[in-house]
């Protein structure tokens, strides 16, 4: 496995010139090669003159931008610690290219409360990683009374959510997005019909009766991001949909956004250039939730993320271990790791095809921090450095014994990829990969 010692020393990051790249950030109309000086955490943009006691990094051939966030992440910490931690988590992050991530409450025990909420912040403030909560929308998770919503506000909370699951009853929804709406925080669905999908192993169709396997129906998410988007007009609450995966919920989700409803929404990679018949060899690496659907319904995916009805690029980052997904098909968790290989995806497959460079940072840099009510990084003299170091030509290929995730589960194993995360800095860290 691969250590934080293979980067570059973040001590160095106390004065630091990231020397020709391009730099990229549209909201600052950025796009020129331009050096970097880094300062403490603070970054100047193109100096007047090379300091000359700085590290120098040559980064010709490269680019920067604001740092990718990854708005659906599953750190496993408390309960899990033998899939990832908090601080392996964000090792994956930085390894990805990833300076911010918004960690779900499905721990054991789950993040409902307070003390919890602080426990992890306190875990995460040594890291260069940003990690957001997301705190569970209803105590224990179990969908029927609220947590202490105005409590965890205060400590920074603006994302409660039930993910792994649905707030099923409606009326707990209800005053969950009244409650949150409020407090100008937002609930994040699981959109599912727990009953539909019940017992369920991959998406309901023409290769789970060919593969004997129980089906999860696509219907099952659609009505719920239908109701979801009903109790947003009925309220006037913000609603995010989690991890969209069918045709029919993209065109609800449009079709909310005409109206002009406070409704965003989420993708995924593996839903976006898998489908069914990755199941077909009964590995446990192609069984996440929501399950991998047909191509219609990654088409209609790839439009929403191209065209702004699906927000948000995430990776819904579940790692379990070997072990446990060395079980069959229908017994084995859902989930699979997504932090160490979003970025390859991304440069590979939908740029430029599906998004242009200015649309790809809204998805991965801009949007996901808005939904959280959290400032975008800027790169400007002055403000503090928050960036993302991309290689586009390194090709490589995913092996996932080299990843910093604990945790192994990835549909992408072997894939060849043609551009990889050369680093990041943030938090006054920077953690360049040497070549
Ligand atoms: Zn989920």
């Amino acid at each position: 496995m691969r250590s934080y010692s293979d980067y570059l020393h973040p001590a160095k990051a106390r004065n630091l010139l990231l020397q020709g790249a391009r730099v990229l950030d549209p909201r600052q109309n950025l796009d020129r090669t331009a050096d970097l000086h880094i300062k403490d955490g603070i970054v100047q943009v193109a100096p007047a003159r090379i300091p000359d006691d700085a590290d120098i990094i040559d980064l010709r051939g490269h680019i920067i931008t604001p740092g990718w966030f990854d708005l659906h992440v599953h750190l496993r910490e408390p309960g899990r610690e033998v899939a990832e931690t908090i601080e392996s988590g964000c090792h994956a992050a930085m390894n990805g290219g990833i300076t911010g991530v918004a960690c779900m409450p499905n721990t054991d025990p789950p993040i409902d409360d307070a003390g919890r909420v602080r426990w992890v912040l306190e875990k995460a403030e040594s890291l260069p990683v940003d990690v957001h909560v997301v705190a569970a929308a209803t105590r224990g998770r179990s969908g029927q009374e609220l947590v202490e919503m105005s409590e965890l506000v205060e400590l920074g909370v603006r994302a409660f959510s039930d993910d792994g699951a649905p707030i099923a009853n409606s009326a707990v929804l209800r005053h969950a997005l009244e409650y949150a709406n409020m407090l100008h925080a937002r609930i994040f669905q699981h959109a599912e019909d727990p009953q539909l999908s019940a017992g369920g192993a991959m998406n309901e169709g023409e290769w789970s009766t060919r593969l004997g396997l129980p089906g999860i129906p696509p219907v099952s998410e659609t009505i719920d991001v239908m109701r979801c988007i009903q109790l947003a007009r009925y309220t006037g609450a913000a609603v995010h949909i989690c991890h969209v995966s069918t045709h029919d919920s993209v065109e609800w989700i449009r079709w909310a956004k005409q109206q002009g409803l406070r409704v965003t929404a989420e993708v995924c990679p593996h839903h976006l250039l898998l489908t069914e018949e990755h199941c077909k060899g009964f590995d446990t690496d192609y069984k996440m939730s929501p399950p991998l659907r047909s191509e219609e319904d990654r088409l209609a995916c790839l439009r929403g993320i191209g065209d702004g009805t699906l927000d948000v690029l995430c990776t819904d980052h579940a790692p379990h271990t070997w072990e446990s997904k060395a079980q069959e098909f229908d017994v084995a968790p859902f989930g699979v790791v997504g932090l160490e290989t979003v970025l390859g995806l991304t440069l590979t497959h939908l740029v430029p095809q599906i998004l242009d460079w200015n649309t790809l940072l809204q998805r991965v840099a801009y949007s996901p921090r808005e939904i959280l009510s959290q400032a975008v990084p800027a790169i400007a003299s002055g403000q503090p450095a928050n960036l993302t170091v991309i290689d586009p030509e390194q090709k490589w290929t995913v092996e996932p014994a080299e990843f910093l995730s604990k945790s192994r589960n990835t549909p992408f194993k072997n894939w060849p990829l043609t551009g990889r995360a050369r680093g990041i800095v943030n938090r006054g860290f920077a953690i360049i990969k040497y070549t």
